[in-house]
Parts: structure tokens; sequence; C-alpha cells
């Protein structure tokens, strides 16, 4: 590729609502185009990056077994009302009608129509397992579409579908997608974490999701350094029960002053300056009887999200205290206890209220914390409004770092990370609702067993960027980089022998199949090199007069501080 021929369309300055710098940098790269909330052009430089993440994920996938197809974004409701997402699932699902007024979705994912598909190819036990797989647009209404291509709107995803005869054959099915994601995510070269997650109400260990390590991460992943024990937040809470609570949770038991709350009161109360954000709160109430016993203890967990939207609000109940773990929004708690919206109740805390936050939560104004009943609420918090830059509170939450590990081999560690695979053991939660059978070995119907196997190939190249970066640009990985290697020649316009060096060593690297893009703009050096730098190629070559006149080129990787001398009858050998 020639740089006069392709679109090279760099910027100084980050859109003004990029918060994260994978945003900020795809954008100044010229890598994405924003055209609304959540919605994205991929740019020419951006979308070599993505078919990049699609050809290594396709080629695993493959090797593994699985067989790719397409399934349209375009879904009926009928297939969807069959399973009841069409009705269960929130405004994440996008609905639309066609002109005759019927029903369609946009697909958040396929599980209904690829049961679909296999209910009427597959007869019998015999065409099993199968997996089937797409690299598909998909379309999640996100409440809040931010971070650019990390929580975009439409995305791509690579979603596979694996179909077995029984359960244990199921399971080695999704012991063979784990581990095709373990090459997946090694060849990305990428520093990653298969963490255990909830797999909700299918129960069982068969879920995990990989999450790309990065301090920016909306996840919380918790692990042991001294063994192979990590978990995300959610499953590391759900197997604490059997724990104490967090030491940082006994720490911070304080009783509250009785009246309104404000920010002071609940700063006092976490024991941190007024400039804290909060990310989530754990409010726990425990009900004393007249000689002080607890009788009761509920604990509420809220977490919030980036900024002061009440609706992102999520409440769930602790495990170890009644139940399950279990998450519901603001509005879903507002009218399971019939109040007005935005309002849970009076305040009235005469009993020991612990509230205990988690870390880099966001400012908040006006908000209520709520417990499962009447009078056990904080509202009219206060986190104050102009607050200056987020500052980060340790991590408090139920599972504290220093914690026990749950396999006794040490103390737990926690890191932030960024979910970019997930899989997932389904059991026959789709095929009994959609009736998806094949005749056994005995001749009788049975239903299929499923799992299914996401990977996030837009969000991909925005984690490998929160990864790897610099205050020049990005420094991608060899294998997702747009062009592994630049060749630079400067003043290629006066020097014949420049054009013809810079040409000889661009098409020996094209013939021997090196992405390579040759810089035949005529930009100063300062120019082409930052423009290099910003978008990250790895590799760059660097062809001058004066080099020349000594048999010297300059190589200098990405990383390099500094260019080093090349022969340039070498360079290719060094390169290759
Ligand atoms: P998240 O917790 O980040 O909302 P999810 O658990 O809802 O993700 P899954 O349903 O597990 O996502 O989908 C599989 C993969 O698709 C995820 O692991 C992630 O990499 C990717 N993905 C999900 N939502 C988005 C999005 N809004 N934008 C980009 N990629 C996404
Ligand atoms: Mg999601
Ligand atoms: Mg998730
Ligand atoms: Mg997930």
């Amino acid at each position: 590729m020639k740089a006069s021929q392709f679109l090279i369309s760099t910027l100084k300055e980050a859109p003004a609502d990029a918060e994260v710098v994978s945003h900020k940098l795809m954008t100044r790269a010229g890598m994405i185009k924003k055209l609304g909330a959540g919605i994205y052009n991929y740019m020419p430089m951006g979308l070599r990056v993505i078919r990049k993440v699609e050809a290594i994920v396709r080629e695993e996938m493959n090797r593994a077994g699985a067989i790719e197809m397409t399934m349209p974004v375009v879904q009926p409701a009928e297939l969807w009302q069959e399973t009841g997402r069409f009705d269960k699932m929130g405004p994440e699902l996008l609905r639309i009608k066609d002109r005759h007024g019927r029903d369609f979705v946009i697909q958040p994912t396929s599980e209904e129509v690829v049961t679909d598909v296999v209910r009427q190819e597959v007869r019998s036990y015999k065409q099993l397992p199968k997996n089937f797989y797409q690299i598909q647009t998909k379309f999640r209404d996100e409440r809040r579409p931010r971070f650019g291509l990390m929580r975009g709107r439409e995305f791509i995803m690579k979603d596979a579908y694996s179909f077995d005869r029984d359960m244990a054959s199921a399971k080695a099915s999704y012991q063979v997608m784990a581990a095709a994601y373990r090459r997946i995510f090694d060849r990305f070269g990428l520093t990653y974490r298969a963490v255990a997650a909830d797999s909700g109400a299918i129960g069982g260990d068969l879920s995990e999701e990989f999450q790309v390590i990065a301090a920016t991460g909306e996840d919380a992943i918790v692990y042991c350094p001294g063994s192979d024990y990590a978990a995300n937040m959610e499953k590391a809470e759900a197997l604490a029960p059997s724990q104490p609570r967090g030491a940082a949770t006994q720490a911070l038991t304080k009783t509250p002053t009785p009246g309104k709350s404000t920010c002071e009161d609940v700063a006092a109360l976490l024991n941190v300056p007024l400039s804290t954000t909060v990310k989530s709160l754990v409010l726990a109430t425990d009900t004393l009887d007249e000689q002080g016993e607890i009788v009761k203890s509920q604990v509420w967990l809220l977490l919030l999200r980036g900024d002061h939207d009440m609706n992102e609000v999520k409440v769930g109940k602790l495990p170890g205290m009644e139940g399950r773990f279990r998450f519901a929004t603001l509005s879903e708690i507002e009218e399971h206890f019939g109040c007005k919206p935005g309002y849970l109740g009076p305040l009235n805390l005469k009993k020991p209220v612990h509230l205990v936050a988690d870390r880099d939560v966001a400012v908040m104004a006006d908000w209520i914390c709520g417990a499962n009943e009447e009078d056990f609420h904080i509202t009219g918090v206060n986190w104050g409004r102009d607050l200056p830059e987020p500052a980060l509170v340790a991590d408090i939450r139920n599972v504290v770092a220093g914690d026990k590990s749950p396999d006794g081999q040490g103390e737990l560690a926690i890191e932030r990370g960024i979910e970019v695979g997930h899989v997932f053991y389904l059991g026959t939660k789709y095929s009994k609702a959609m009736n998806a059978t094949f005749l056994g070995e005995d001749g009788k119907p049975q239903f299929l067993e499923m799992g299914c196997y996401g990977i996030g190939v837009t969000r991909l190249p925005a984690a490998a960027i929160e990864q790897n970066h610099d205050e020049r640009g990005i420094i991608w990985p060899d294998a997702i980089a747009p062009f592994t290697v630049v060749v630079c020649p400067i003043g290629m316009d006066r020097s014949e022998a420049v054009k013809l060096e810079a040409e000889r060593i661009y098409n020996g690297l094209l013939a021997a199949g090196v992405d390579v893009i040759l810089d035949d703009r005529g930009e100063r050096p300062g120019a082409m090199f930052a423009d290099w730098e910003l978008i990250g190629v790895p590799h760059r070559i660097t062809i001058g007069d004066k080099g020349l006149k000594d048999g010297q080129v300059e190589y200098q990787h990405r990383r390099d501080t500094e260019a080093s001398k090349v022969p340039a009858a070498e360079v290719l050998d060094f390169i290759l």
C-alpha cells in the first residue's frame, strides 16, 4: 500500500466526549469516525485492524472445528417470542417494525436463530456435536454507549453456539472453545486473564470471561497470585459467603447520624475525602432487637456507573446474607416497593448502617440508597456537583485484596479488566423453549445441550490500545497492527537515490508478504513520524540521503526511543 493512495487522516485534538485513551487515539489516528451515539464508521485504517482480529478469530475457530455461517442482522420477532426474550429483554433489544407492522429485532446475539436452524437441520445424534459461528454486526441499545468502540451500540461480535447430545459432551465442547479462546488471545499479544464468571440461573461453573488487563477496565477481577484462582467480582462475591466479610467492611462500620444524610455524612461514614468518586456502594442494615442482638441483616449493593444517571443504579442483594445475589435496576426496586420514581422512602436510620465504597466510582448528587424495607433508606445524598478530578478510593468491597483465596492458596489481589470474550454453558434453556430436539440412540427425541461463546471483535482493538500506548500514540502488537512496517523516505521528491531505495525495500517486503506501507506523501519528517507514531505501526524504516551515502538506513521499533542504523543491503533480512 502506498500512503498517497490510502486515507491517512490524523487529528491533533481528541474529541471532547472521549474519556479513555483508546477512544481518543483511535479517533485521532483516523481509525474510527463517530456517526451517532455508540455508532461509528470503521475508517480504512481501523478496518485493517478489525480484519486482522477477525482473521485470527476465524482461523482458530475453524481449527477448533466450528463452522462459519451468517445469520441475519434483522430477525423476525416470532423466534424471540418463542423464548420469551422479545418481552423479557429490556430496552437494550432494538425492536423495529416493517411496513406491514410486523415486529423484528436487530440481533444483539443469535441464540434463537441458530437454534431454529439447528432444530431443522439436525435430526439425529449422529450429526452431533456441531458448533456454528458468525462474525457479524450486533446492536445493543446500551444505556450509556461510551469509550468509543469499547461500548458501542453497533459493534461486531464473533458469536458461536455449540450443540451436543448430552451434558458431558456439551462440557467437552465448552472446554474446546475455552482452549481456542486462549490460543486466540495469546495470538493477539495482549496480557489477559480468564476468570470465572456467574453462570446465572443455569448454575454450574461453566462460564468464563476473558479479560484484558487494563486500569481503565469496567470490571473488577479477583485473583490469587499463588494459584490459578481468578474470578470476576460478582462471582468472587458469590463465592464469598463462607468467609468473614471483608476487613474493610468491618473497619468502616460506623453509626450514622439520623436525619437526612448529606455528602459530608456519607463521606464521613466511608472515611473518604469528599472529592471521592464512587462506583458502587454497599448499604448494610442490621435490625437489632431490645437486647441489641442482630435479628436481621440486609445488605444492598448499589452500583453507580459513570455519571449522575439514577436509572443506571443497580441494586443487588449481597450473597451470604439472604439467598442469592441478584441485580435489579433502581426502577425495578422502586416498582417493587411501590415508590414514586426517584424516591425510595424516607430516611429513618435507627439501626447501624455500614456503607462501603468500591473504587472509581462517579460523583453523584441527590441519590438514594435503598434497602428492601421502608424506613431503611437514605435519600438526598450528595457527593458534590463540581468536584475536581475523580480520586480513587482503595478497593473496598465484600471481597477485598488480602482476603484469603477460596482455594486456600494465598491472598487475593484485585485488578481491572476489559471483557473481550465470554464462554458460557447454556444447557437446554433455549432448546427446551424452542423445542429443538434430535433423535437419540434409543430413537427418542432429546433436547439439544447448548453453549454460547462471544468475542468482542471491535472491542478488542480498543482494549489492545488501553494496554499498549504512550504519549505519542498507539503501539500495536504485530498481530493486529493496521500495517506491520512503514517505510519513510526523507526527501523522496528531491533524491532519486532515496526514492529508488525506498521502493526497493517496499517491494522486497511486499514480495515477502509483509503488510507494509510506503509513505510517499512527501510530508516533512516530523509530521510523517508523528503520524505513524500516533497510528502505532510497530516497525519503521527511514531512508535518507545522508545514511544512504554510507549504505545505511534506520530502523526503529515503536517502543524504541531511538533509531538504529542498519546496512541498507541487510534491511530486508533484518525485518523478516
Ligand atoms: P458487558 O459486560 O461489557 O456489557 P456482555 O457481558 O453484555 O458485555 P456478552 O453478551 O458476553 O457481553 O457478549 C460477548 C462479547 O461481546 C463481550 O465479551 C464483549 O467483548 C462484546 N461486547 C458486548 N457488548 C459490547 C458493546 N456494547 N460494544 C462492544 N463490544 C461488546
Ligand atoms: Mg452488556
Ligand atoms: Mg459482562
Ligand atoms: Mg459477558
